[in-house]
């Protein structure tokens, strides 16, 4: 995303949910939205990326970096099994595929490019799992990322069903272990700090958000941990907060 005025007027748009969340923390925060039960109501069970423009449905990056091909179909395939995902999506502009080519050094051609890369393997899954292969159309601009937040949920949800949440990816904890989320979660620091995310407009005051989402206060807790080393080296720059959605 080009430092532009567009990109200042993007990021504007939820710089006040940022700073509520905070100020009051998003415990807070959540109870005063009208939609925030329904974020737990997965439409489908649709295997979709963790990136913001493919919201909907089951999130977690099928594309795990630094481990070969073979490796990342299992997990992928072990993934998806115990889901229960009804089709595996993949998309145009994936950042995870971007950062699995990168991490096994494979250069993409005009011939080969990386949507390619990732329709394959999501076919390769799907085949495994016995399910449908699908594109998942991009809702927003190519080289685009306007995540202010990831959320981090040993839960289903879907945090785009209620709109004044912050706009995020959602790396889903459920079905996977701390190594393979954790992957996930630099994936997605790496991205909203690169030069196609809002990258230099965090700050301590409008912080990435890294907003751990489990049933009980004991889990959010015990995800706060498991991300901290994680996060430490953006500093104020991101903040952890956590929401426990029980007796909701
Ligand atoms: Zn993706």
């Amino acid at each position: 995303m080009p430092q532009s005025h567009n990109l200042i007027a993007a990021f504007n748009e939820e710089r006040e949910a940022v700073s509520a969340i905070v100020r009051n923390g998003i415990g807070k925060y959540a109870l005063s939205l009208p939609g925030i039960d329904e974020i737990t109501q997965l439409d489908d069970r649709i295997w979709r990326c963790m990136d913001s423009r493919t919201s909907g449905g089951l999130r977690f990056p099928p594309f795990i970096r630094k481990q070969d091909r073979a490796k990342s179909i299992r997990f992928a395939v072990e993934f998806g099994r115990k889901a229960k995902v009804s089709a595996v999506g993949h998309h145009l502009d994936c950042g995870a595929v971007g950062a699995y080519l990168e991490a096994n050094s494979i250069k993409p051609t005009p011939q080969k490019p990386p949507f390619e890369y990732g329709r394959e393997f999501a076919q390769d899954v799907a085949d495994e799992v016995q399910v449908p292969c699908i594109e998942i159309p991009l809702q927003g601009e190519v080289g685009c990322h306007r995540e202010r937040a990831v959320y981090y949920t040993s839960i289903d949800l879907d945090p785009s069903k209620e709109k004044r949440l912050p706009t995020g990816f959602v790396i889903n904890r459920e079905y996977t272990d701390a190594e393979h989320a954790l992957i996930a979660l630099r994936v997605a620091l790496q991205i909203a700090f690169g030069p196609h995310g809002f990258g230099e407009l965090f700050s301590g005051n409008q912080p990435f958000l890294v907003i751990v989402v489990a049933a009980t206060q004991k889990e959010v807790d015990s995800l706060a941990q498991e991300v901290s080393a994680s996060v430490a080296r953006y500093g104020d720059r991101v903040k952890v907060d956590g929401l426990a959605l029980s007796g909701r």
